[in-house]
């Protein structure tokens, strides 16, 4: 019995261990924030914690002394007995599986279970079960999620990679990379990003790994990367930082473009416009460009157009072309323009055009009708080369032709003229010395004087007619003036105008061709006197100066409008009624064989002056 006092009195101390470990279990278990369950060897479920009474409530059950296999799903099973076993084999066991009920509620379970030791023997055992129906789900998500970028990065066109920013070293590069780059994607993994970058460009691209946290819009750059076979490819990276990590490591996505196909698109449309604006530019240079739609109405002209147009832009846009007919050509001319163009023709020719100012310009013409997707024109382009110049020469060369003609028929004329008139100067000479009578010989001298001035008349005409006949030799100015100045002086008498000379007392000879030097200052002293239907006065003057003699006839008449001043000398210009529009032309022509000049200087209502220079001979 001592021995039972004994014990009863270190089960007494005992006791009080007990209860404190007791008390520590029970914390624990009852406090511990999961499920938990306690077995008995042969798997019955003994007792259960406050969240295991609440998930057996919660299912409308109670748990309480049945087998923990009615608990699990029926697959699982096997697993779960096994572990069980493990577990009172001495191990910790730890599984996933699905709990059932009778209520059908399925939920996922993550279970520990525990061996219960008793006297160093296993007793039982604790199931530690923790709800990962939400884990579960959030891990199905994620996976599914990476799943999906995953197919999207492996079959994307574009090269996707992922780069470690700290050290720089890609860690993931798209399938994408072998297509566009030539090379598998392995050969870029733990390299830099920089990799096979154009030496230029990988400045910017490293810049990208800079990448500002705070600004979640990707980073663009552009930049050139070796292709396997040594071409370079354009690209296009946008690099999104990915936010800290776990391990803080910051990742970079890069979404990488080939843009070589558009750069190059680029470039040549580029060129191709530069072509165009080069071409534009030489057509606006050469040429007057003018566009009309389809009803005919300027829709843009060009800057020479409106040059040479004297037109405004905005005067010329919304009119027709017609606003530049001169009336030169029949209506027909134009009808046949346009019924060519509206069939979508192209139309060739020369047209003489009236610019606003009056004047009358010629332009080789071509219409281009541009027609549309139908076949009908929708504008038409207008490109003229102004050819007035060439008219002109043109028009010069077909008047000498008819001055040549007028010129030979003169020459018969006047040969004509002459052979009478020596024998009536010859008779008359006779007469003189067989007529006694004072009276008489008055008749007789006069008839003499108008007989020389016929001659001289005829002679004169005879420059005209016989420009190759010419011949140069020493002349005397001052005489030759005078002899033209008594040849005009009855004209200028019947016009009522008076002329005066302004002349130096000696002039060096010139060596000209007298006759014709006369034919020019007759002609100059007429149009002079033309030019005052009212009578006037004309100054005749000379100077001289070291290389040069200067002729100058000044008149009081009507003067010579700006516009017209250019065109004098032109053959057939005149704005006489009986002119003819020849004198001017012949006078230039003779200046200009003389290799002299001669200018007008005019004002319209108060006169003209007729300057004419002629070179002095320094060989003298
Ligand atoms: P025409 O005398 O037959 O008309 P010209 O060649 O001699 O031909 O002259 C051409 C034109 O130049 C004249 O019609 C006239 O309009 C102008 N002109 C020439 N000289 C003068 C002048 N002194 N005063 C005014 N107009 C002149
Ligand atoms: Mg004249």
């Amino acid at each position: 019995m001592v021995k039972q006092s004994e014990n009863i009195l270190i089960e007494k101390h005992q006791l009080h261990e007990l209860h404190r470990e007791y008390e520590t279990y029970l914390s624990l278990f009852t406090h511990y924030p999961g499920m938990m369950f306690s077995l008995n060897l042969n798997g019955y479920i003994t007792n259960m914690n406050g969240y295991g009474e609440q998930f057996a409530q919660q299912n409308g059950e109670s748990v309480l002394n049945k087998h923990y296999t009615e608990f699990i799903i029926h697959a699982d099973r096997k697993k779960v007995e096994e572990a069980f076993r493990n577990t009172l084999a001495g191990k910790i066991s730890k599984l996933q599986t699905t709990l059932i009920h009778v209520t059908r509620n399925r939920v996922d379970v993550e279970i520990i279970t525990i061996p219960i030791y008793i006297n160093n023997k296993v007793d039982g055992a604790f199931s530690i079960v923790r709800d990962i129906t939400l884990e579960r789900k959030t891990a199905v998500a994620l996976k599914e999620s990476q799943e999906k970028y995953r197919l999207i990065a492996e079959h994307t066109s574009e090269l996707i990679s992922l780069v470690n920013v700290e050290n720089d070293t890609v860690i993931y590069a798209s399938p994408s990379h072998e297509t566009i780059l030539g090379y598998s994607p392995h050969y870029y993994l733990g390299r830099s990003i920089t990799l096979d970058v154009y030496p230029g460009d990988k400045r910017s691209i490293s810049n990208l790994l800079k990448n500002d946290p705070q600004d979640p819009s990707p980073a663009v750059v552009e930049f050139r990367r070796k292709h396997a076979n040594g071409s370079w490819l354009c690209l296009e990276d946008r690099a999104t930082l990915i936010p800290s990590g776990l391990d803080n490591e910051r990742t970079l996505v890069v979404v990488t473009r080939d843009i070589t196909e558009k750069k190059e698109a680029e470039r040549e449309l580029k060129q191709t416009l530069k072509q165009l604006k080069d071409m534009k530019y030489a057509l606006d240079e050469s040429a007057l460009v003018s566009i009309a739609d389809k009803r005919g109405k300027i829709t843009s002209v060009n800057d020479k157009f409106c040059e040479t147009s004297g037109y405004m832009k905005k005067e010329l846009i919304g009119e027709e072309h017609m606003i530049l007919d001169s009336g030169y050509h029949p209506e027909s001319f134009f009808t046949e323009m346009r019924s060519k163009i509206s069939k979508g023709e192209v139309w060739k020719g020369e047209i003489n055009n009236k610019k606003k100012n009056g004047e009358v310009f010629w332009v080789d013409t071509t219409i281009v009708p541009f027609l549309d997707d139908e076949g009908e024109p929708y504008q038409y382009v207008y490109i003229r080369k102004d050819i007035t110049n060439r008219k002109q020469t043109e028009e010069f060369l077909r008047t000498s032709d008819k001055l040549s003609v007028i010129g030979e028929l003169a020459a018969g004329v006047a040969h004509e003229i002459r052979n009478p008139l020596t024998s009536l100067k010859g008779f008359t000479q006779i007469l003189k010395s067989r007529l006694s009578d004072e009276s008489d010989q008055e008749f007789i001298k006069i008839m003499m004087s108008e007989l020389d001035r016929i001659n001289m008349i005829v002679n004169e005409f005879m420059v005209l007619a016989r420009p190759q006949a010419v011949t140069y030799e020493k002349a005397n100015i001052l005489d030759l003036i005078e002899n033209v100045l008594t040849l005009i002086e009855t004209q200028a008498i019947l016009n009522n105008v008076q002329i005066f000379t302004r002349l130096i007392k000696t002039v060096p000879a010139i060596t000209c061709s007298e006759n014709q030097i006369k034919q020019v200052l007759i002609n100059v002293l007429k149009n002079a006197i033309e030019a005052m239907p009212d009578g006037g006065e004309i100054v005749v003057s000379v100077y001289v100066d070291s290389t040069d003699i200067m002729i100058e006839v000044k008149d009081n008449g009507t003067g010579i409008p700006d516009h017209q001043l250019s065109h004098l000398g032109e053959p057939f210009y005149t704005t006489k009624k009986k002119g003819n529009g020849l004198g001017l032309m012949i006078c230039r022509r003779i200046i200009q064989n003389h290799k002299g000049e001669m200018t007008f200087a005019s004002e319209e209502g108060l006169g003209t002056t007729v300057a004419i220079k002629l070179p002095l001979d320094l060989q003298q």
